[in-house]
């Protein structure tokens, strides 16, 4: 009996799998940094997601869901072309971008809107940067009749269009956001302050595994099914774990997703890739929070961020709109410094290749923001042995970057017509 609890608490000792701590915190980093005004909120809401987390009804509503609405389990797909023309590898994908609305984004958001249901909450806001957590935001709220309030950077709203007409076609109001640069990061605060001033109708609906405790672990937790079904499809079709996974990284969200039920394995090498933009060594036009950046405190959380010397927060730069968040969520920066996960990064103009070859060899057109990590399988398969598995988060197709692709190819979309 005590050989057993002492091996159950080496085993907890030894275990990625048990963070956050009791205050949020992965190591020395995540936490709860808020304003007193939001402390409230943000204990009730943690509160209702330990009970939702062990309630069945909670489960089985969100499995019927995904089932039904989102069209999941997700495909795990052998790329077969992609893994001759590199030579190596096995090359696997998990097909996230097949999910409504074209992205990993709704299995997070199916997620807290049921938990704000079941506080009683009828309006919703979100941030948005490129408008895909925005798009999946009004999207669940239209299916449930919740009022939804958008902010978006002024810059973003510009420069994403066709996303803010979706929705604004779907119910949602969109708030252009001009503090700051107009960005993501400012986009958040905003949000953030409405929930102060809304405190009482108002659900807070975070898009990445970033924001204060509970946010990143209750991200990460909805967007583990991706790992989880990830799991059992490579079990039925190979009879073994992956060796290696690689996901795209903005906030980190779907990357924490794939990797979180593989934590404790291992032998599964984990690798994030971040945008690398014009370069991680040009001036500061890239998005590499964690090759780039280093630590402290942004929206509630501490972690690596871009950040100048004075400590104020830099824009990143990234052709893909998805992937330009100044920081990485808390349990990145932690997996980061354990050795536990490895970050590296892919330019602009090799995210762009690995786009072209995949619609070329796999008749997938992919969003540029799984295009860096295919670029990272790119270069890591021909290398490795034919019987190495790699698989990689296809999160999110492409339809919303072909206009973005098009520029950057100087091809003229005028020739068509
Ligand atoms: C939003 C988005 C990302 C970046 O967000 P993460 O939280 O890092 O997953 C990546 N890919 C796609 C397709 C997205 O829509």
């Amino acid at each position: 009996m005590l050989l057993e609890s002492k091996e159950m608490a080496e085993d907890l000792l030894n275990s990625f799998m048990t963070g956050p701590d009791e205050k949020g915190r992965f190591g020395d980093f995540g936490g709860r940094f808020v304003s007193e005004t939001l402390m409230p909120l943000i204990l009730g809401l943690e509160a209702e997601y330990e009970k939702a987390k062990v309630d069945p009804d909670f489960s089985a509503e969100m499995d019927k869901l995904w089932k039904h609405y989102v069209g999941r389990p997700s495909p795990l797909y052998f790329c077969e072309r992609l893994t001759e023309h590199f030579g190596g590898a096995k090359i696997y994908m998990k097909r996230d971008e097949l999910n409504h609305t074209g992205a990993h984004k709704i299995n997070n958001v199916l997620g807290q809107i049921l938990l704000a249901r079941r506080m009683g909450k009828k309006r919703i806001i979100a941030e948005t940067g490129a408008g895909q957590h925005g798009v999946a935001t009004a999207t669940v709220c239209a299916k449930f009749g919740l009022k939804c309030v958008v902010y978006m950077g002024a810059h973003d709203v510009k420069r994403q269009s066709p996303n803010v007409f979706r929705m604004r076609l779907l119910g949602a109001e969109v708030v252009p956001v001009t503090s700051g640069r107009g960005t993501l990061k400012d986009a958040m605060n905003d949000a953030l302050r409405d929930w102060v001033t809304n405190v009482n109708d108002t659900f807070y609906c975070i898009g990445t595994v970033a924001g204060p405790h509970p946010y990143p672990a209750m991200v990460r937790d909805f967007q583990s099914i991706i790992g989880k079904e990830t799991k059992e499809q490579m079990l039925e079709q190979e009879g073994r774990l992956p060796d290696t996974l690689v996901a795209a990284i903005g906030g980190g969200s779907n990357a924490m997703g794939l990797f979180f039920p593989f934590l404790d394995d291992l032998n599964v090498n984990l690798i994030g890739v971040e945008a690398g933009g014009k370069g991680v060594n040009s001036k500061m036009e890239h998005c590499a929070s964690l090759t780039g950046g280093r630590p402290g405190v942004l929206h509630g959380n501490r972690t690596y961020l871009l950040q100048d010397d004075d400590g104020q927060i830099l824009e990143g730069f990234s052709i893909s709109a998805g992937l330009d968040y100044p920081g990485i969520g808390p349990e990145h920066s932690w997996l980061y410094e354990k050795g536990r996960a490895k970050y590296v990064s892919i330019t602009d103009s090799e995210a762009l290749a690995a786009f072209q070859i995949c619609c070329e060899f796999e008749g997938i057109i992919p969003a540029l923001e799984p295009s860096h990590a295919l670029a990272h399988v790119a270069k890591i398969s021909s290398d490795l042995p034919k019987e190495h598995i790699v698989c990689m988060n296809m999160c999110g197709r492409g339809d919303k970057d072909i206009f973005t692709v098009a520029a950057a190819l100087d091809f003229d979309m005028e020739i068509i017509s």
